[in-house]
């Protein structure tokens, strides 16, 4: 039977601790999205959460540390660079890749010999770790391939009866995945874009590069059903969405677009969903697992451009259409 923990009323999570401890498994909430906890040192309990999540045996798992000296435990060759990255965005939402140490199972990395770490800027999730004593996973709480989560009544829904605890910890503050560095060669490379963005690298003197990351999944912004992403200047948008609906006319259209265009369209298509652009980040799971679950052929996507999150933003917006654009 699954456990909720509510943080807001204080409930007491020393037998979560425990629990997690001696493999037990949680859903729990960082300040990116929603994780799946449990000992990372713990070969047995880290093969239920490949189960839990669906997911393949050889896509690693990032892990959670809540200070420094936990993280000497399980990783080896911290140089220069890893130290400046840790004193300016630790704690906080960017995972760094290291050389493992062998006292992590194999199976946390999916084979590779090197792990992604991060102490999350979360003071109740540091608790949590300091509680617990040990390392944590923390791969997004989604089932392989669906959307993450960073509301715990939406983890509820898919992973009661699955886990032993959901710890409710409220909405997540950033609301994405963390940015995912690798230094190689003195070089920092950006393997997967979050919050932390290029330049806040690049102001501490490091050269940065974008990088692919391995065994990436593409399905991870999947909305079930077509999506466009709407490139066009802003003086243009309007027309351009108009022509598509008029196009488009056996098609179930919906729009994820700005607040201002919502007069304009809301009534012409089946679905509005309105977008803050000043708040795009925080909301952006909950707007697109809106858009999963209504009923719709295709929506058109407004680009977003205006804020220092739109170049972050729009790369998870190519991902959501599939680099579809009009
Ligand atoms: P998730 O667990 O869903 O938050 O995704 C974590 C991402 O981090 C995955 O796409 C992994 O491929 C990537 N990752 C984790 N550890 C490593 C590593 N050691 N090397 C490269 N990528 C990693
Ligand atoms: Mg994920």
């Amino acid at each position: 039977m699954t456990k909720l923990i509510d943080l807001k009323k204080n409930d007491n999570i020393e037998e979560c601790a425990k629990c997690i401890k001696n493999g037990g498994v949680m859903i729990f909430p960082t300040e990116t999205v929603y994780g799946i906890g449990t000992n990372a040192l713990d070969k047995e309990a880290v093969d239920k959460i490949f189960t839990v999540k669906g997911r393949k045996s050889d896509n690693p798992l990032i892990v959670l540390v809540s200070n420094t000296i936990m993280l000497d435990k399980i990783v080896s060759n911290i140089n220069e660079i890893h130290r400046k990255l840790i004193e300016n965005f630790w704690p906080g939402p960017l995972t760094i890749i290291f050389d493992k140490k062998d006292v992590l199972p194999e199976n946390v990395t999916g084979g590779f010999d090197t792990v992604g770490v991060r102490i999350p800027g979360n003071s109740l999730t540091r608790k949590i770790i300091e509680k617990i004593g040990v390392p944590i996973t923390a791969p997004s709480a989604n089932i392989s391939g669906k959307l993450s989560i960073i509301d715990a009544s939406i983890a509820y829904r898919e992973f009661n009866g699955k886990v032993d605890y959901i710890i409710d910890g409220g909405l997540s503050d950033i609301g994405i995945e963390s940015t995912i560095v690798k230094v190689e060669d003195g070089i920092v490379k950006i393997l997967r874009c979050g919050s932390i963005l290029k330049e806040d690298i690049e102001k501490l003197g490091i050269e940065v590069e974008f990088s692919s990351i391995p065994s990436r999944n593409n399905k991870h912004y999947d909305i079930e059903s077509d999506a466009i992403v709407v490139t066009v200047e802003d003086k243009d948008i309007i027309h351009k969405i108009d022509e598509y609906i008029s196009n488009n006319t056996d098609k179930k259209i919906g729009i994820i677009g700005s607040c201002k265009n919502y007069d304009v369209f809301s009534s012409r298509v089946d679905k509005y969903i309105k977008f803050d652009e000043d708040n795009i980040m925080k909301n952006l799971y909950n707007i697109l697992n809106e858009a999963k679950e209504a009923d719709i052929d295709v929506f058109l996507i407004e680009s977003v451009k205006n804020t220092n999150e739109s170049q972050v933003i729009m790369n998870k917006l190519m991902q959501v259409s599939n680099n579809k654009i009009i």
